[in-house]
């Protein structure tokens, strides 16, 4: 599931190849499982130029000063992608917007949950849907009160958007290796210290896979990414990687390597 890091990659291309271009249609292809802007919405969007960007956790969003702003939600699966035509319709478009000329943005989406919205502005869309600060901005202070103030598990602290943004299984469990904290132990029995280390290592995590535009496969050997297998030999102890239903998501961890309380 696009993540923090996965969504800013896709954030980046809009950025890189979606700016400052006039919108000209739309084309859908197999997307009776999305959520897409309507016909009054698309006729908002028309004729007007996506100027800036902006991401909040896992959304996406891209407009201009005056608007309006399509707000993207990846999904499960998503992703989105700038290619110039007449090169062959990739056949993974689900949705495009259409510029002037030959360039498209391409909204991927194979499976349900993703969504493409028309709104007015991204800041005030935000507050009203009570997202708590993007998980690279939060404040340690902010991150302590708001992990270490919760009576349920760690796991499902990290992963609830409305105290930080940004989070999923993936980076959360990475996070916690790094940390040696088991997914299961209660925000309130951490202590300062190791709250103040979970901070430090889920920012770590999520820069270190910001920092390869979220190709894993530059991520280094001790990852705990590239030992998500049940019985997997753990990269740091020696110990066995363990799979567990933590709050409903799936948890690997390593037992020996993270306390458990
Ligand atoms: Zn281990």
């Amino acid at each position: 599931m696009p993540e923090l890091p996965e969504c800013e990659a896709s954030r980046k291309a809009v950025e890189a190849g979606a700016l400052n271009r006039t919108i000209e249609g739309f084309e859908e292809h197999n997307t009776i499982h999305l959520e897409l802007p309507g016909p009054q919405d698309r006729d908002r969007l028309k004729g007007h130029q996506f100027t800036e960007t902006h991401r909040h956790g896992k959304h996406i969003f891209a407009g201009s000063k005056s608007g309006p702003w399509i707000a993207v939600h990846l999904g499960m699966t998503g992703s989105l992608k700038t290619f110039d035509a007449p090169r062959d319709l990739p056949d993974y478009a689900h949705f495009i917007i259409r510029f002037e000329g030959d360039r498209r943005l391409i909204y991927y989406n194979p499976r349900k949950f993703g969504w493409m919205r028309v709104i007015d502005d991204p800041h005030d869309w935000i507050a009203n849907k009570d997202l708590g600060p993007d998980a690279m901005e939060i404040g340690d202070n902010m991150f302590a009160d708001r992990i270490g103030g919760s009576r349920g598990t760690v796991k499902s602290a990290l992963l609830d958007q409305k105290k930080l943004a940004g989070v999923g299984n993936l980076w959360a469990d990475e996070a916690l290796y790094r940390a040696g904290i088991g997914p299961e132990v209660k925000g309130t029995e951490l202590g300062s210290d190791r709250i103040a280390t979970l901070y430090k290592e889920m920012r770590a995590s999520l820069q270190g896979v910001l920092d390869v535009n979220a190709d894993y496969g530059k991520l280094p050997g001790d990852w705990l990414i590239h030992n998500r297998e049940e019985g997997a030999d753990c990269p740091r102890c020696g110990g066995t990687i363990t799979k567990k239903t933590v709050g409903g998501r799936t948890a690997y961890f390593c037992p020996d390597y993270q306390e458990a309380a």
